[in-house]
């Protein structure tokens, strides 16, 4: 792309909203250290730009999925430390040995793989009742861990958002494994496990969804601020009389006449689908409602009330969180990472 072409979309990201996030987390977590998830290019905001905001902030763990997502964050890193949690496979190992970066080791053969390479620090990822990544905390032969370096042991929950019975047993699990492991540091709590009490903490965090505006548990409603903004530009207004339908399928019939925008932002931009019919634009207080399909890369909203607006002025896109998750039935997780290449980030500060 040609960067003197500007973008007719815009994610506005309030950089300060996202260090008051990581604040509020830190404080939450008592006497650990609280770290960030920043993978999948921090939760699709951008992963340097999120890292040099939260080294700003005082963070200094930070976790990413893969090596290619280390590569990209490396050259700002500063000392802080760097787990990739995906671990360790061959292809990775010529790379993993040359950086300040650690595995979260997550099955025997990338204990052995590790051991092998006489690689130094790492991670290790108990897998405590999710039965996704991580050795079986149920069948942890004491010699397999025998001769690492372990900084730190992790443990991820897997209904912390909810009140579950698994909580309260992945964390007797995870306390009982402090005990027989020796690490320099234990690790369970993802967001929401911050909200379920300080017994979730342990040594150190590692926030992902609740430092971009997500809210893990309803507790969190009253500090969690919104991080990312969706703005899109408008490309045409026009007329709708009574009786005509608006966009693909036709799903949509004025019973009345209206005014129409239509705005540069599509399901390629991850505004999905599922938006019609609940989704809307904000413009100075005013909720303008989508009217008919959103189609790939334009959608079309009820501009009656705002006689003002006209072709090449923006809107704002209705997305924080909770509320785009209830109206689109997408997960705030994919909310956040689905938003495309398209948008230009530009992080606002205040
Ligand atoms: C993604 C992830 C996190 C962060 O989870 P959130 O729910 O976004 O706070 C923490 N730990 C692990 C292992 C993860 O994969």
């Amino acid at each position: 792309m040609t960067d003197n072409l500007s973008a007719p979309l815009a994610l506005h990201l309030d950089g300060a909203a996202l260090r008051a996030n990581w604040n509020w987390l830190a404080r939450q977590s008592g006497k650990a250290q609280c770290g960030a998830a920043i993978k999948a290019n921090g939760y699709g905001l951008g992963a340097r730009e999120v890292l040099r905001h939260l080294l700003d902030a005082g963070c200094r763990d930070f976790f990413v999925a893969t090596w290619a997502e280390a590569a990209e964050v490396l050259p700002d890193l500063n000392g802080a430390s760097l787990s990739v949690l995906h671990g360790v496979r061959d292809e990775d190992l010529d790379f993993a040995l040359r950086t300040p970066a650690r595995p979260v080791l997550n099955s025997a053969e990338q204990v052995a793989r590790w051991k092998r390479s006489g690689g130094g620090p790492c991670d290790v990822m108990i897998d405590t009742g999710m039965n996704r990544l991580g050795l079986r905390a149920d069948d942890l032969a004491p010699s397999l861990l025998e001769g690492l370096e372990i900084e730190t042991l992790c443990s991820h929950l897997a209904c912390a958002d909810e009140d579950h019975a698994l909580n309260a047993l992945q964390l007797a699990t995870f306390s009982a494994l402090t005990r027989r492991v020796s690490a320099r540091r234990y690790s369970l709590a993802n967001s929401a496990g911050i909200l379920l009490g300080a017994d979730f903490a342990f040594d150190l965090t590692r926030p992902g969804l609740a430092l971009y505006g997500g809210l893990p548990r309803p507790a969190a409603s009253e500090h969690i601020k919104q991080v990312v903004r969706p703005h899109a530009q408008i490309l045409q207004r026009r007329e709708i009389r009574r009786g005509e339908t608006v966009g693909y399928g036709a799903t949509f019939t004025a019973d009345r006449p209206i005014e129409a925008a239509v705005v540069n932002l599509g399901y390629a931009d991850g505004y999905l689908r599922a938006f019609a019919g609940s989704g809307a634009m904000l413009k100075d207080g005013l909720r303008l409602p989508l009217l008919g399909r959103v189609s790939m890369d334009l959608t079309v909203v009820d501009v009656t009330l705002a006689p003002e607006l006209r072709e090449g002025d923006w809107l704002e896109v209705e997305y924080d969180l909770p509320t785009a998750s209830a109206q689109s039935g997408l997960s705030q997780y994919e909310l956040l990472t689905g938003l495309g290449r398209r948008f230009e980030r530009r992080w606002i500060e205040q």
